[in-house]
This record gives C-alpha cells, sequence and structure tokens, in this order.
C-alpha cells in the first residue's frame, strides 16, 4: 500500500448507498413544536404571567390546540389569513401558536393604526377573521364599515381593561371552548409554508407586507439561543410590541426554553421596573427609548439589580449614554440590528470582546454602540461596497457601502408584491437599504439608511452623524435629523430636537456645539424643537419630520 491511499468509499456516489434527505432524518422545521415539547417537558412551568392570570405550559398548550381545532372546524387553515389587533396580552402570545397550528398565517396589525389603513391591511392581507382586544373596538368598528370581504370578528375579553366594547359575532374564549384541548393538530406539509404575515411599521413610508415562514421563524431561534445568552427557563418580560415583527421572534423563541413570558398591556417604565424585580425577569428587548425610560427610573429611585437581567437593545441607533446607564444599574445590554425581513434577528450581534472590559466605561459604551460583528448565528453579512460588482467594503472605518445578508432566516418574499421581492434578494442577497462603514476590527456601523442619507451640493451627509453630536449635548434628549430640499445645494440637513424635561437652549447654544464637531456643510440649517413623532414600536418618523420640514419657514432657514 505504501504511497497509495487505500480506497475509501466512494461520496461522491453517496446517494447510491442510501445515504440522502428522508422522512427518518429530515422533517419540517417548526417553532411550533417548541410549544408542544415545553408542554411535554415542563408541564407544570409557568408559560405566562398578566396580572392576575398564571398559566403552565400544559394549559397553555391545550388552549393553542383548542384554538386551532376550533378554527379548523369553521373551515380556517392552510391559505387563510387570520388577523388580530391587541396588545401584548396572552391572547396574542396563544395566536401566534393557534392560527398557526391551524395552518393559517397570523396577521398582527399595527395598534396605532387609523381605522381606515387598518381596514386597507384587513383587505390587502385577505384575513377572513379578525380578533379585537377591547381597548381598539371602537377604531376595529369604523375600520370594519370600509371593509368589504366577510370577516368573522372575535372579541378578546379582557378583564383588566374596561370598557368592555364588543365588536364581533363571538368571543374569544366561547371560540376556544369550540375547540378540543387534545387536538392532534398537523404539522405543516412544507417547512416554507407561510406562519406570519406583518405589515412593516413605515418608518419610511407606505408598509410592505413580510411573509415568514416555519423554517424561517425556527432557525431565528435558534440564531437568538446561539448569539444570546439565554438559559433554560428564562423570564421574558415582554416590552418589545408583539405586533411588530413578531416581537422579533421572541413570541415563538422563548417557549424553545421553556420560559416565561410576563406581559404589559402598555410599556410603562415604572410597572416593567418591578415587574423585572418581582418576577426576576431574565430577558427582554427594546427599542433605544425603551431601555432609556426604563433606567432612568431605576438611576431616579437609586435600584440596582441584584440578578442577572439581559437586554437586546435595537431597532433604531443606539446613544453611548445608554450603554453607560445601562452599565451603571448592573443591566447586561447588548445591542442587535436587524429588519422585519429578517425575523427581527439580530442579523448583526455587537459580542463583546473581553479585554473591553478593561477599557475606560465611555470607551466601552463607544464600542458597545456598534451594530456588530458580520456572519454570527446562522446568517451571512456582508457590507459591500460596489453593487455591480459586489465588491466587499474595506474595514478602513470610513468607505461606507451597503449591508446585504443572506441565509435562513430571511422572509419568503414582500405579500402579493414579487416586484418588490425581486428588487429585494437581486444578486442572491437580501438588500437592506442600510449604510455601514467596517470598522478594522470587523464590527459594523450604520451609518443611515439609504433613503435617510442627505446629499448637499454632491457630498453625502450622513444624518446618524449628526444625530450622535447633538446627543452628546448635555440638554439635547433625543436628536433627528432629515434632509430639506434646497434649490442650491440640492438638500440640507435639518435638525429637530427632543430637550431633556423642563430645559431651555436657544438654537444658537446648539449651533455652536455642533460647530465644535461638524464640518460646515454638516451643520444643520434648521433647528426645530418639539416631541419626536414615533411608531408604535418607538421609532422616529422620519418620513412626518421630512413633510414638516418641507413646510418651514424659508426665513427661518440659516445660510448654509
Ligand atoms: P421599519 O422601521 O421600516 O418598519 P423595521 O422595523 O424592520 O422596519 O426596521 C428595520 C430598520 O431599522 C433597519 O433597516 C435599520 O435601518 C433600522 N435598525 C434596526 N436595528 C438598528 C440598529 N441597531 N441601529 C441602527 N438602525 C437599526
Amino acid at each position: 500500500m505504501s504511497g497509495q491511499a487505500e480506497n475509501g468509499m466512494n461520496w461522491t456516489a453517496d446517494t447510491e448507498n442510501g445515504h440522502y434527505r428522508r422522512e427518518a432524518n429530515c422533517t419540517v422545521l417548526t417553532p411550533l413544536l417548541f410549544l408542544k415539547k415545553a408542554s411535554m417537558a415542563s408541564p407544570e412551568r409557568t408559560a405566562i404571567v398578566y396580572g392576575n392570570v398564571r398559566r403552565n405550559y400544559r394549559e397553555t398548550y391545550r388552549r393553542c390546540c383548542a384554538y386551532a381545532s376550533a378554527l379548523n372546524q369553521r373551515g380556517i387553515g392552510q391559505g387563510n389569513t387570520v388577523a388580530i389587533i391587541a396588545p401584548n396580552t396572552p391572547a396574542l402570545y396563544e395566536s401566534h401558536f393557534g392560527i398557526a397550528m391551524a395552518g393559517a398565517v397570523i396577521n398582527p396589525l399595527n395598534i396605532r393604526l387609523d381605522a381606515k389603513s387598518l381596514a386597507q391591511q384587513i383587505e390587502y392581507g385577505e384575513a377572513c377573521i379578525f380578533l379585537v382586544d377591547p381597548q381598539f373596538a371602537e377604531v376595529a368598528r369604523a375600520a370594519l364599515s370600509m371593509v368589504r370581504r366577510q370577516v368573522l370578528v372575535i372579541d378578546i375579553e379582557d378583564p383588566a381593561y374596561a370598557p368592555d366594547i364588543r365588536v364581533g359575532e363571538l368571543t374569544y374564549e366561547e371560540l376556544l371552548a369550540e375547540g378540543d384541548p387534545l387536538f392532534d393538530w398537523a404539522l405543516p406539509s412544507d417547512e416554507f409554508a407561510p406562519i406570519s404575515l406583518s405589515f412593516t411599521s413605515g418608518t419610511t413610508g407606505m408598509p410592505k407586507g413580510v411573509v415568514a415562514n416555519h423554517r424561517g421563524v425556527c432557525i431565528n431561534a435558534f440564531s437568538q439561543l446561539i448569539c444570546w445568552n439565554v438559559q433554560q427557563y428564562p423570564v421574558y418580560l415582554w416590552t418589545l410590541p408583539m405586533f411588530h415583527c413578531n416581537g422579533w421572534g421572541f413570541a415563538w423563541s422563548i417557549a424553545a426554553k421553556s420560559g416565561v413570558n410576563v406581559f404589559m398591556r402598555k410599556f410603562d417604565p415604572e410597572r416593567a421596573a418591578t415587574l423585572i424585580l418581582q418576577e426576576k425577569v431574565t430577558h427582554l428587548c427594546g427599542v433605544p427609548i425603551v431601555y432609556d425610560m426604563l433606567l432612568k427610573v431605576f438611576l431616579l429611585k437609586g435600584l440596582q439589580l441584584s440578578h442577572t437581567v439581559n437586554g437586546i437593545v435595537g431597532g433604531a441607533a443606539l446613544s453611548v449614554s445608554t450603554i453607560k446607564d445601562a452599565a451603571q444599574v448592573g443591566l447586561e445590554l447588548v445591542h442587535g440590528y436587524g429588519l422585519t425581513e429578517t425575523y427581527g434577528g439580530p442579523a448583526l450581534f455587537c459580542y463583546k470582546q473581553e479585554d473591553w472590559s478593561e477599557l475606560p466605561l465611555m470607551d466601552q459604551a463607544r464600542l458597545n454602540a456598534r451594530q456588530g460583528l458580520v456572519s454570527l448565528g446562522v446568517q451571512d453579512v456582508a457590507v459591500i461596497s460596489d453593487l455591480e460588482t459586489m465588491t466587499p467594503l474595506v474595514a478602513d472605518g470610513v468607505s461606507v457601502g451597503e449591508v446585504m445578508i443572506r441565509g435562513n432566516a430571511i422572509m419568503s418574499g414582500y405579500f402579493k408584491d414579487e416586484k418588490a421581492t425581486d428588487a429585494a434578494f437581486a444578486g442572491g442577497w437580501f438588500h437592506t437599504g442600510d449604510l455601514a462603514v467596517m470598522d478594522p476590527d470587523g464590527y459594523v456601523r450604520i451609518v443611515d439608511r439609504a433613503k435617510d442619507i442627505i446629499v448637499s451640493g454632491g457630498e453625502n451627509i450622513s444624518s446618524m452623524e449628526i444625530e450622535v453630536v447633538l446627543l452628546s449635548h448635555p440638554l439635547v434628549e433625543y436628536a433627528a435629523v432629515v434632509a430639506k430640499p434646497d434649490s442650491v445645494w440640492g438638500e440640507v440637513p435639518c435638525a429637530f430636537i427632543q430637550l431633556r424635561s423642563e430645559q431651555v437652549v436657544s438654537e444658537m447654544d446648539i449651533l455652536e456645539h455642533c460647530r465644535k464637531h461638524l464640518a460646515g456643510f454638516k451643520m444643520p440649517k434648521a433647528i426645530v424643537f418639539g416631541v419626536l413623532p414615533r411608531t408604535a414600536t418607538g421609532k422616529v418618523q422620519k418620513h412626518e419630520l421630512r413633510r414638516r420640514i418641507a413646510d418651514f419657514p424659508a426665513e427661518q432657514i440659516f445660510a448654509a
């Protein structure tokens, strides 16, 4: 045998040996099994805490089985959309499982929508059932008067909310009572079957319907559990609206670890702080403003966490002070980046390197405020400098490229919009529309949404760069910068500023501060003080600011 390798198995012809995908080694990936398995492994463990309501995994699973069975009995299953408008309540949670276990698609609607937009989304999403929380009874009634489809309306009862207004023929508990709690529901025959339809919150305009599939949701959950510090039996506080991108997928993921879901109808920082301490919350997620409000309560009351609380912050750019405050309170905050199209993700995760902890707090905060490292978890992320040649960006912390993602937790596509889907997936990558730089250590910093970049006199200006400078002014609480069309420069940057409570600052003071940190062409040409308009998820509505600034009196625009 000398010098010759012994003939091994012929791997190229491996399928001839019967080694291929079969029923025994490949079953559908779906998050619905997380709940079933939790009900078997941890039947007595608490799944839901909501005011006085506490339900364990056995009860919760049985309620979801009954839900699915009742829907099937009413002829609702594969190919049907079930819309729901509700804050973070057990009914919305159960809908994420019950509707999907019936084979149908959950369509959680934004709780801030007006009647006309609600009606449009019910029509567009082709909902045949609409579940309504009593808080939204009036707006739902008004919406339904504009809907031409036949829709079965179901009222969710909630003893924690008064008045109890009914708009439908049936209540949620009556529906569940129709079903069989031991129902043997069917797995989807195809893991790519749709599970959810989410309309994006529209920070950039008209919402698109993002379709999520069973496989993607399941793999997204694995990714979250790989990347984040989630032990068995976490206690998850719902500070993120579940209607938004299924609460970044956590509506399903927490069941994979038999975790407790602690609900609040509305985010109230005082109540959230109390629940964190009382229920020994271990995990939560939210956009930066949610943490700012929560941390303020802890800091004002001098509270310190005595148990480990992990928080993912994302959805919008993060200020260094949020990270600093979190460190002071003892909250383990990690920055993530994702989109509804990537199941919330995070697709980028800002892992903390061990040696960062030796740095001064402000330096640590600066490093942690970056969106994170590419290609962790289950997605591949690339920052591309030239879309024609797909050239990767040089990691010099200065050059700008577009963030692209591909992997197994990417939406199926936009509902009934093949053109938009094709455009979003062009070249085999999902185009995020976000622009970023990459630091030499490989960490990505989002500098702007492509739509938000300001082009002034042929120069690109990052709105976020100006926002960071404004936020470093001690009296500025929140800041947002948008472009105003300008006959000379094309566009000029204009700043909207929300001051810390009861503070007064002059425009001149703000300009003085900016001048110390910004080049002349990046200086804001108008400053408007006031409360920033936000989406239901807490993101600033820049399209609304653009509308406001378009009508701004010309004499109040500073000379460029
Ligand atoms: P929309 O806000 O359009 O409804 P999403 O909720 O899916 O849609 O928001 C995704 C967008 O939010 C991203 O494209 C990006 O612009 C922004 N975003 C998400 N996470 C971060 C982050 N950590 N830092 C900065 N921007 C972020």
